[in-house]
């Protein structure tokens, strides 16, 4: 069973049907989880179990309620996840590990997937998402709608949404993960990719003002190194800035 097709039978078992009936800590509580807040520091949460007793910690720092939402979702994918295939696992899960996509730490990934799934059933999100432009006022009214965390929403957007787009996180100017709809025509932006002066996400780590409404971009901006990139064309961008991180949200999406 896949971390997505257990998410789905949990919200089956319990009767889910709508974002406003998912109440995480109901489901922790019912599965002998034991819930607790604490001043967590170089971890969002934290999950340890042995013998049936599993005790999850969530950081009291996290302000974003839909990123501690997803934190706790998150650490009970661990455990659904795992239970059946160890008798102990203990994880202090970091900002990286929760708000990566697909990065080489498979448990992280599959709690990641069981997470969305469980926040934002796909069939739930694509009714959410259809027939709606693609920018990230549509992409916040969703995290809201469900609660979680923008960063989870934008990559479920990538993964499932109705238009191939193109989410990268870059941090000090310098690319650190992207996820690319596999529709989309471009595809290579590896790691340590330069942030280019054309893109807005540029004037964020140059300390200046950046553009938060959706603007054009030429495709090299971004793929410059992939093999297809034309000479001349252009894509949708639109940033977020995440402060604390000193990392910019990009999504990208065909003009
Ligand atoms: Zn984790």
């Amino acid at each position: 069973m896949t971390p997505a097709e257990r998410a789905k039978e949990l919200l089956k078992i319990y009767c889910i049907d709508s974002p406003e009936k998912l109440v995480l800590e109901d489901i922790a509580f019912a599965e002998n989880l034991i819930v607790d807040e604490e001043d967590l520091t170089n971890c969002l949460g934290k999950i340890q179990f042995k013998n049936d007793l599993a005790l999850i910690k969530i950081s009291s720092n996290i302000s974003d309620p839909g990123q501690k939402k997803f934190t706790l979702a998150h650490e009970m994918g661990h455990y659904f996840n795992e239970k059946e295939i160890r008798n102990s696992i203990f994880y202090a899960c970091t900002y990286k590990d929760i708000n990566t996509y697909n990065f080489n730490k498979k448990f992280e990934t599959d709690a990641n997937e069981f997470a969305s799934e469980l926040l934002m059933p796909t069939s739930w999100f694509a009714n959410a998402t259809k027939r709606r432009p693609l920018n990230f006022e549509l992409l916040k009214e969703v995290a809201a709608q469900f609660g979680t965390s923008l960063t989870a929403t934008a990559i479920k957007y990538v993964k499932h949404g109705a238009y191939p787009a193109v989410l990268v996180l870059s941090k000090n100017g310098i690319v650190e993960w992207s996820f690319v709809n596999e529709a989309f025509p471009y595809s290579w932006l590896k790691k340590g990719y330069k942030v280019r002066k054309e893109s807005s996400a540029f004037d964020y780590f140059a300390g200046k003002e950046m553009q938060l409404c959706d603007d054009i971009v030429p495709i090299h901006t971004w793929f410059s190194d992939d093999f297809n990139c034309p000479d001349v064309g252009e894509l949708n961008e639109q940033n977020v800035a995440m402060p604390s991180y000193n990392s910019v949200l990009t999504i990208l999406w065909e003009v």
